[in-house]
């Protein structure tokens, strides 16, 4: 058994000890431990300094998450969007291959949360390899992210079998994996995996970093580690109150992963899932963030906000109103605030 997988072993998944350890009353947890799967690896849970902070809203299970509300199970549609189990086929040109149904840690937000970490997500390798099959009859896909659940989790062997298969596809140009385990669980990046990843470039990894606490010298490490394997990083943060949805918090997170050779690329605004209402932030907030950052921070840090529109009609960017006007004349708003004309060509 490798180390990382020794690590997976000591997480904590009972209410029990992590009731023992912070002092607090188990019986509130249970019932939504029994609904939505808890798993806190020891990486992960050394990082919440105390009850309630930013990593703890992340990882620990809120009674919150089992109010009734008008939000759905699959707010995305993805299950309709499944020519086969494990594909997710929304845009033209590129698809989700979903090859774990398990995470290191479980977050608390996850869109996916009616289904990670249950019985139902397992999909067989016979799945995985029967989208492996869609994807190299269905020419016009160029792109393949493998996600889940976190697809780092497969053992080695399996990863590079999946890889492989989809490298011999000759119209399928970039390799993307979606993992949260630089941060959660840095130990996976092991010297072993990244030779492993260095075949398949171009290949792009993008993670998810969501607080700069988050950005300890193990998950560095982690990232430094693939940057050299010649991986192409980038990041995903979710906008969740009470936990980055400040300027300063953001600032901070933004210019670190760009030290971890990080680029930000995506802050997804909320989903509407189900268990999840207790994360999601106005829409102006997300904007004033932007508003904030702009001007005062590299455009490199800078991720595209977007909503993923319901029912998997695809993601678009909410952008601040720089544009005011526009004729013969564009009205331009400043980052500093101030109103310029700037003339259009005839
Ligand atoms: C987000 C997403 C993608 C990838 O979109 P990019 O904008 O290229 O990163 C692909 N398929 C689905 C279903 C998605 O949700
Ligand atoms: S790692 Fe990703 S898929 Fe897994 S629980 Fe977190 S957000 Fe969901």
């Amino acid at each position: 058994m490798e180390i990382w997988q020794k690590s997976l072993k000591q997480s904590l998944t009972g209410a029990a000890e992590l009731a023992e350890r912070f002092g607090i009353d188990p019986a509130p947890l249970q019932g939504v431990i029994e609904r939505y799967p808890m798993r806190i690896t020891p990486h992960y849970l050394g990082l919440i300094e105390k009850v309630g902070d930013p990593i703890w809203r992340q990882c620990v299970p809120d009674p919150a998450e089992l109010d009734e509300n008008e939000m759905a199970d699959d707010p995305l549609n993805e299950e309709n969007l499944a020519p086969s189990p494990a594909i997710v086929h929304r845009y033209p040109d590129r698809v989700l291959l979903l090859a774990s149904g398990s995470c290191a840690v479980y977050c608390r937000f996850c869109t996916r949360k009616r289904k990670v970490g249950c019985a139902a997500m397992n999909l067989s390798f016979g799945e995985v390899m029967a989208g492996i099959d869609y994807i190299a009859a269905t020419p016009q896909i160029k792109d393949v992210i493998l996600s889940g659940g976190d697809p780092l989790l497969l053992p080695d062997i399996l990863l590079k079998e999946i890889l492989e298969r989809l490298r011999r596809i000759p119209h399928v140009e970039i390799l993307r994996i979606g993992s949260r385990v630089p941060v959660t669980l840095p130990e996976r990046i092991t010297e072993g995996l990244c030779a492993l990843l260095r075949r398949f470039s171009p290949f792009y990894l993008n993670t998810h970093f969501n607080h700069p606490r988050e950005l300890t010298p193990e998950a560095a490490e982690a990232c430094g580690r693939l940057a050299d394997a010649g991986v192409v990083l980038g990041n995903q943060t979710v906008l969740l109150r009470g936990v980055n949805d400040d300027p300063a918090t953001m600032e901070a997170l933004l210019r670190g992963l760009l030290r971890l050779r990080v680029r930000p690329y995506y802050l997804h605004h909320m989903d509407l899932a189900r268990g999840t209402g207790h994360f999601r932030t106005r829409i102006e907030t997300g904007i004033a963030l932007l508003e904030a950052l702009r001007g005062s921070l590299s455009g490199m840090a800078i991720p595209h906000y977007v909503i993923d529109t319901p029912g998997g009609r695809g993601k678009i960017p909410i952008v601040p109103a720089y544009l005011e006007e526009l004729g013969d004349s564009a009205l331009l708003r400043t980052p500093g605030g101030e109103r310029i004309a700037f003339p259009n060509a005839l």
